[in-house]
């Protein structure tokens, strides 16, 4: 077994005073909201910004990001998408081509104040449907030209919150959006759906973090789709978290925006369009998912470093395990790991360091250790501790990655399926809102009854789930004929 050395680990106050304050200070279940905010801090994935409503993104946070980019990057090129760059500034009077879209984001827009643009105002993207179709009428011609298949990676500001959650919600984030043009209405809507399975597959293979899928109401989908399709995770803290959506938008944004094809028997024809995105928010859902009160719980295929190693040195014995540790970081290459060999902090420090940053498995080799030839693993999410000879621990990291994944994808998902109460009446209905669950049950799709509910309950329809059968029934508001089955929730 290993050993902590005494004599460092209380080496005076004042450390065991840091240790403390660097420690998570809040317990998950007593508040949420800031514990939250320490975790993301403490784990230095953001910080606040001077700008209200905005946030930095700090390296640690951002190679999360990257994680995403890189995973996503695969499928856009298996999809036949190309990455493009369009530009920041859109001019108002594109806003206003799209009765519906321009309605939805007129509360949002942020416009660059300028003396010579005082004619066409120039607004800040919140989302680029309208300056990259302004391109795609210029580029689409024929049949020849189409699918055309586009995305970009940028920033998006949405004037809504001065009050930041990090990564949850603020003024500007980042994302991918993808706007894809096709010759049939099949095809779009096949699409459309595909990149919702793979955002699905995104949130619980990569991230752990399982999902519902479906489709939005009309009171809830994009300003100017036709159809909105979402997936949404289940935070501890009893909230819907909307995490992608995927927009089939028929053939309205074409018909403003002039985009035109002649087809194979040289008729002029409209195509149809879709657009998808998801952002930054990923990371605030992988935090609100798995981090406990020790911090952040970082899922295994997403962690840019999956193990550290501590060496547990004393002095005069300190070479041999040095020189061991650093063996076992080059068996492990391919894990990317930390050898944490900073001689100024106590083994103790240095675990509460990293549990707080979230590596998935941590390796504690000291001098006992090196005589019985084995090192000893711990995983950051059950914090369950093993000896393993050095010989096998390529092995059983490997191993152990998958499982932690598995373990923790299993604990989430058991959490979300056990918060899903299947209603039949309104009055079921509101205390399943007040218990912060999900109610699952018939309901008429109409706005004016969703708002009704809204306002009564404070739950919002968060998807129709795709692969559930049609039930005849009543609306559990209103009572109303219908055989459409939704999930309805709380939301950020
Ligand atoms: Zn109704």
């Amino acid at each position: 077994m290993s050993e902590e050395p005494k004599e460092e680990q209380t080496d005076s106050q004042e450390e065991s005073k840091k240790e403390e304050e660097k420690g998570i200070t809040i317990k998950k279940e007593e508040n949420i909201q800031e514990w939250y905010q320490q975790v993301v801090l403490k784990g230095e994935l953001a910080d606040f910004s001077p700008v209200k409503g905005f946030m930095v993104i700090r390296p640690d946070g951002y190679a999360i990001w990257q994680r995403i980019m890189d995973y996503f990057n695969i499928v856009l090129k298996e999809m036949k998408v190309k990455n493009a760059y369009f530009p920041l500034l859109i001019p108002e009077s594109f806003f206003k081509k799209e009765a519906e879209h321009a309605e939805g984001f007129a509360p949002e827009l942020a416009f660059v104040l300028r003396k010579d643009d005082e004619k066409d105002r120039l607004a800040i993207r919140p989302t680029s449907e309208t300056i990259m179709y302004d391109s795609y009428g210029k580029w689409i011609r024929s049949w020849r030209d189409l699918p055309l298949k586009i995305n970009q990676w940028c920033n998006v500001l949405r004037w809504e919150v001065s009050d930041v959650k990090l990564f949850l919600r603020s003024r500007e984030f980042l994302w991918q959006e993808g706007h894809c043009v096709y010759a049939t209405e099949d095809d779009c809507e096949k699409d459309t759906k595909k990149v919702l399975d793979e955002y699905k597959r995104l949130a619980e293979e990569l991230l752990a973090v399982p999902v519902l899928s479906g489709k939005k109401t009309e009171k809830e989908k994009f300003p100017g789709a036709k159809t909105t399709y979402a997936i949404e995770s289940f935070t501890p803290e009893g909230k819907a978290l909307q995490l992608g959506t995927s927009h089939n938008l028929g053939q309205g944004f074409a018909r403003v925006f002039d985009i035109q094809f002649v087809d194979k028997n040289e008729d002029e024809k409209t195509p149809w369009q879709n657009s998808w995105g998801i952002s930054t928010r990923m990371i605030g859902a992988i935090v609100m998912q798995h981090a406990d009160d020790k911090g952040l719980v970082l899922p295994p295929r997403v962690a840019e470093h999956k193990v550290v190693i501590v060496p547990i040195m004393f002095k005069g014995k300190d070479k041999a395990v040095l020189e061991k540790a650093r063996d076992i970081r080059d068996k492990l290459k391919q894990y990317n790991p930390i050898l944490d060999d900073r001689d100024e902090y106590s083994p103790g420090w240095k675990f509460n360091e990293w549990e707080m940053k979230g590596i998935p498995i941590r390796i504690e080799i000291g001098p006992r250790d090196l005589l019985s030839n084995q090192v000893i693993v711990v995983r950051r999410d059950t914090g369950q501790k093993q000896p393993i000879s050095i010989g096998n621990v390529g092995k059983l990291v490997n191993k152990l990655l998958n499982e932690i994944h598995v373990a923790m994808f299993t604990k989430a998902k058991d959490f979300l399926d056990s918060s899903i109460i299947e209603v039949e009446d309104f009055e079921t209905f509101e205390k399943v809102m007040k218990s912060k669950k999900l109610a699952k049950g018939l309901f008429c799709g109409k706005t004016d009854c969703e708002n009704q509910i809204k306002e009564k309950t404070q739950g919002t329809s968060r998807c129709i789930p795709l692969d559930e059968d049609k039930k005849q029934g009543k609306c559990i508001h209103c009572n109303a004929d219908c055989d459409t089955i939704i999930i309805f929730g709380k939301t950020y």
